[in-house]
């Protein structure tokens, strides 16, 4: 982290060394970056960036190889093409690429510009192994959309990160920007060209641009104004019908947050994305200081649509918290080539995603059952991870294997980790304080532009906190012993408990307990690895059972089809018989069909608690 900083200043070192005057020159008059988005060529746009003088003989020219938030290596160069460097007369100088993010121009005193093209990623990433995730991903569509994560078009000098940025955008008349890059009306080289500024290389990517047919919605929430921009390819959706939803969603967060600190200013980017073509499939959203860029199906039906927007919009909002104002130096001096990686996603991502289940149930807007059911399936899901990986080795090397497959915990086990966090905080203060508590008066010490030492933190909150807080971090976080929930859980008066549910004698709501094996003869056995019903288990009958004979009948596909619609008029007194092939062997059953039901993991209220227990789960989730 250090070095990067390092590598920074004696680049600027370099330069001052050199020739102070250019320098100052450059320092103030912005790096001026014009796209051109009318003629689109191949489904491609170009781009032309002039920095002004350069007193060195070698300038390095870069696009990220990645950028915060992403926690992955996408190489955004891979999407550049005839790339050319320019003298002021306007011939090309000899360059050197370096790698697949990086181009070495010889003669840098001479350099007017560098152009290039530039192509999406958008309707590729079926083809690529990796593809970049849609939501910091790039859209070139001629007339259409214009997906603009600024990283994947605008790129930065070595050494010149830190100054303005002055962003020229050729556009068709009838398609508007929605981003939250501050405008500039008044630099507008034509009246069909858009002009943004950003003060410096951060903000570039920090400010994501969508170009679209109008389809907005503007609304107020106790200071911050909110606007939704839409992309709807086939027109199914207007960004008027998920409106109320989210300011119904976004004022819980407000009131949830209370007096956190936050922009005055939110930009909601949804691009709808059309699955029947080469299109963005990489769904769920990416933060941004001001704003997100979140990509869903276009195909969800607006009650699904509007339960992924609540779930991704609240958690990409929360990030204002952490690590938009929580972070390390890793995050505030990001390396874009070079990245470092803070050993801190257990809170940039856990405590985020936490809090984006925890305000919907202190707010109202589920239930406590549904926040329970929430938290289990993010129990359930951990598992699927590796269980006994400490969480900060994890996070300093998640671009490495085999770190980099169980990312995705940070939403499961990171968001656990800080449910067990805030049940310590409110046991032991008796209620009062939270992992909520804790954030705010960690952002009231740091904020967005003073990071924090990355290896300090966790002896600080120890310092802000209790010393079962320093056990769990060193067992749990840095430590890789899997944690036991209901430890967690009883200390408000919870437990995991197996319960009987009520399911169907074939079907478990959609879900069939049976298969098909089309490659033998279609013949339909019994789901394997699968908790069977009461059912099944009642008359013996295991996973892999092949059914032959029911009730006389003899079953393939089509057979079993009416007996499963009989069953619904079944009694628990009806009698059944069946035969299965097991093993190579026929096994026959009978027995009376009963009342089929199937065991549940539930997280259930214990009885007979104390009041002082109960006080803290009201404490903790209704607080
Ligand atoms: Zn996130």
């Amino acid at each position: 982290m250090k070095k990067s900083l390092l590598i920074i200043s004696s680049a600027l070192l370099l330069y001052a060394c050199g020739a102070g005057k250019q320098l100052a020159a450059i320092e103030k008059s912005p790096v001026l970056t014009s796209i051109d988005l009318v003629n689109v060529v191949e489904d491609r746009v170009q781009v032309i960036v002039d920095p002004g003088a350069f007193a060195s003989s070698t300038v390095i020219f870069r696009i990220p190889k990645t950028v915060p938030g992403t926690y992955s290596s996408d190489n955004y160069g891979q999407y550049l093409q005839d790339f050319e460097a320019l003298d002021y007369k306007g011939n090309p100088l000899q360059f050197v690429k370096l790698d697949e993010n990086s181009w070495s121009i010889s003669n840098g005193t001479q350099l007017d510009k560098v152009r290039y093209w530039v192509n999406d990623t958008y309707d590729t990433e079926n083809e690529v192994v990796d593809a970049v995730f849609s939501p910091a991903g790039t859209n070139i569509e001629k007339d259409s959309n214009f997906m603009l994560n600024l990283h994947g078009f605008v790129g930065y000098f070595d050494g010149f990160k830190e100054v303005p940025y002055a962003i020229h955008i050729k556009k068709p008349a009838d398609l508007i920007a929605t981003t939250t890059l501050s405008d500039q009306i008044d630099r507008k080289p034509d009246p069909l060209w858009d002009a943004f500024l950003a003060n410096r290389y951060f903000e570039v990517i920090d400010n994501p641009i969508m170009y679209a047919k109008p389809n907005t919605e503007s609304f107020e929430i106790n200071g911050i104004t909110v606007t939704l921009s839409l992309f709807s390819p086939n027109n199914v959706y207007k960004a008027s019908d998920l409106k109320n939803r989210m300011l119904k969603m976004m004022e819980a967060q407000k009131k949830f947050l209370g007096d956190v600190d936050s922009t005055k200013e939110y930009n909601i980017l949804l691009y709808l994305s059309d699955v029947n073509k080469p299109d963005a499939h990489g769904f769920g959203a990416l933060e941004h200081h001001t704003s997100t860029v979140v990509v869903l199906p276009e195909a969800m039906d607006i009650g699904r649509l509007e339960q992924a927007m609540v779930d991704v919009v609240s958690h990409e909002f929360f990030h204002i918290v952490t690590p938009l104002s929580v972070h390390s130096k890793e995050i505030q001096y990001f390396d874009f080539n070079d990245p470092k990686m803070s050993q801190h996603l257990w809170m940039y991502e856990g405590t985020t995603e936490y809090f984006a289940n925890l305000f919907q149930v202190q707010q109202g807007l589920i239930s406590e059952e549904d926040f329970y059911e929430r938290m289990l399936g993010k129990i359930t899901n951990s598992k699927f991870y590796d269980d006994s990986m400490s969480f900060t080795e994890m996070s300093k090397n998640i671009l490495e294997q085999p770190y980099e497959p169980n990312y995705a915990n940070v939403y499961e086990k990171g968001a656990l980790i800080n449910m067990c966090l805030d049940i310590i905080l409110r046991e032991k203060s008796n209620g009062e304080k939270s992992m909520l508590w804790l954030m705010k008066e960690l952002s009231k010490k740091y904020g967005s532009d003073v990071p924090f030492e990355d290896e300090v933190l966790f002896g600080e909150i120890v310092q802000m906190t209790y010393p079962e807080v320093d056990t769990f971090f060193k067992e749990h976080v840095i430590g890789d012993t899997p944690i036991d929930y209901d430890v967690y859980f009883s200390k408000v008066g919870l437990a995991t408990k197996d319960v009987e549910e009520s399911t169907g004698y074939f079907f478990d709501g959609q879900v069939p307990y049976m298969d098909v094996d089309v490659q033998n003869d279609s013949v339909v056995f019994i789901r394997e690895n699968i908790e069977l019903n009461s059912f099944f288990d009642d008359l013996k009958l295991q996973g892999g059972d092949i059914f032959k004979v029911i009730n006389g009948q003899e079953i393939n596909l089509e057979s079993l089809r009416p007996i499963i619609g009989e069953s619904f008029s079944w009694t628990p007194e009806t009698v059944v018989s069946m035969t299965v092939e097991r093993d190579g062997e026929l096994v026959s059953v009978e027995g009376k069909v009963g009342q089929p039901v199937k065991k549940v993991k539930k997280i259930v209220p214990l009885e007979n608690v104390d009041q002082i227990i109960i006080d803290l789960r009201k404490a903790w989730l209704k607080d």
